[in-house]
């Protein structure tokens, strides 16, 4: 017989375990009534789209686009992609269905998997999941406050706490290509200390040897002129003024010049929010304003802000909280007792309780230990006797309380006790 191969999840992939999927409901809930708070509705967009939106979007020199995207022709020789990033997937659909037509305000959240042909490392996988948010037409840096505000109320609400919050503005196409050239003169008398990557940027875009890695390039790139410096005045006024909105909220933060953030769209503001819990890989959520996003894909003139924030990064800082299940486990002796406890198992779960039912054959003792290992609130015991009173034993697991039932007394019961 010839031996089988078991087939293993992909590198950089991970399955997301029953138990731990019950934590991402909890979280994907929180941050859905939050966003939902602040006027944003959810979009969905395909998995994949057309290669060329990411090159044009997330930009051809990004590390996105040229090393890390999942591209694929199908069997109609198109080039795909599995989205990198969601920004351009909203703004193509935008333009698509002609939103901004439309009364209701371009405000979008989403929620769903990412995919970056990265090197795998803790809280660095290739299918991850990104939940992200997008507001466009508002021009003023009082809406980049407000999404940096709604980040900090996310993390407070999910009790993480020990985090930075770094903020930067990269100037707008005023002030920035003096401040390039000036990068460029800069990096080129480094040029023997950075990698060959970076050197080949130093002509392409010396603003991504911010997001290098390697130590060398991280060093000598501490000594670059500080973009903050070259803002024209407009972009200082702009900077400012959001600072002082983060400073109305009170919420700190720190200016850190070296934020360029890894994709090309980025106009004015960039902030980003980390914690050292994380390790090497400590951004928890990233973001910024993308003014010309729109034009660059043939739409109207419409600025955009927003942020995304890396799910499983956030899942690992939420606290561990210990929460009883909260269903009821239905025991039963024999056939007879299955079929009714069937039927009172399918009334309950109309009524809105959870309940489980084990199908295999087990003493009432062995039900009541798997009830007790699997964290039951409640157990209803139906056996013979059971069934010819139509009177059922429930038992409250935490008390240990046990009272006969009739059917319709069950749920008033549960209410009333739990
Ligand atoms: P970015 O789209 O690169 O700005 O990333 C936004 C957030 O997504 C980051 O702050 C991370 O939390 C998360 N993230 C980005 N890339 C990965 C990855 N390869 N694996 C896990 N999380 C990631």
């Amino acid at each position: 017989m010839s031996e089988k191969k078991r087939i293993a999840a992909i590198k950089g992939t991970k399955d997301i375990l029953p138990k731990e999927a019950r934590k991402w409901q909890r979280v994907e809930a929180t941050a859905k009534r939050i966003f939902e708070l602040y006027g944003y509705r959810e979009i969905r967009t395909p998995i994949f789209e057309a290669t060329e939106l990411f090159e044009k979007g997330t930009g051809e020199t990004s590390d996105i686009v040229i090393k890390e995207m999942y591209t694929f022709q199908d069997k109609a020789g198109r080039s795909l992609t599995l989205r990198p990033e969601y920004t351009p997937s909203i703004v193509r659909s935008i333009i698509e269905h002609r939103l901004h037509l439309k009364p209701d305000p371009l405000r979008f959240y989403f929620i769903g998997p990412m995919f970056r042909y990265d090197k795998p490392q803790k809280g660095r996988y290739r299918q991850f999941h990104q939940m992200d948010i997008e507001v466009f037409g508002e021009k003023g840096p009082a809406v980049d406050a407000e999404i940096v505000e709604m980040a900090d109320h996310l993390l407070k609400a999910l009790k993480i706490t020990e985090t930075e919050i770094l903020v930067n503005s990269v100037g707008c196409q005023e002030c920035r290509p003096n401040y390039l050239k000036e990068l460029r003169n800069a990096a080129e008398k480094k040029r023997v200390l950075l990698c060959p990557d970076c050197q080949r940027k130093i002509t392409t875009n010396p603003l991504r040897i911010f997001d290098c890695k390697v130590e060398t390039c991280r060093e000598a790139a501490r000594e670059f002129p500080k973009i903050t410096d070259f803002l024209c005045p407009e972009c200082e006024e702009n900077f400012d003024r959001f600072k002082s909105h983060l400073d109305s909220f009170k919420i700190a933060y720190i200016v850190e010049p070296r934020l360029v953030r890894g994709i090309d769209y980025y106009t004015r503001i960039t902030f980003e929010i980390i914690s050292a819990k994380l390790g090497a890989q400590d951004a928890i959520l990233g973001g910024g304003r993308y003014d010309d996003m729109m034009k660059v894909f043939g739409g109207p003139d419409i600025c955009g802000t927003g942020f995304a924030v890396g799910m499983e990064r956030l899942i690992s800082l939420v606290p561990h909280t210990k929460r009883s299940e909260d269903f009821l486990y239905l025991a039963f002796m024999g056939d007879e007792a299955q079929k009714q406890g069937m039927a009172l198992a399918r009334f309950l779960r109309q009524k809105d309780v959870e309940c489980w039912m084990e199908y295999k054959e087990r003493s009432l003792r062995n039900q009541m230990s798997r009830a007790n290992k699997l964290g039951a609130s409640w157990v209803l015991i139906v056996g013979e006797e059971e069934i010819r009173s139509k009177k059922y034993q429930l038992k409250n697991m935490t008390t240990g309380e046990q009272v006969e039932v009739s059917q319709k007394d069950i749920i008033k019961i549960l209410r009333e006790l739990s």
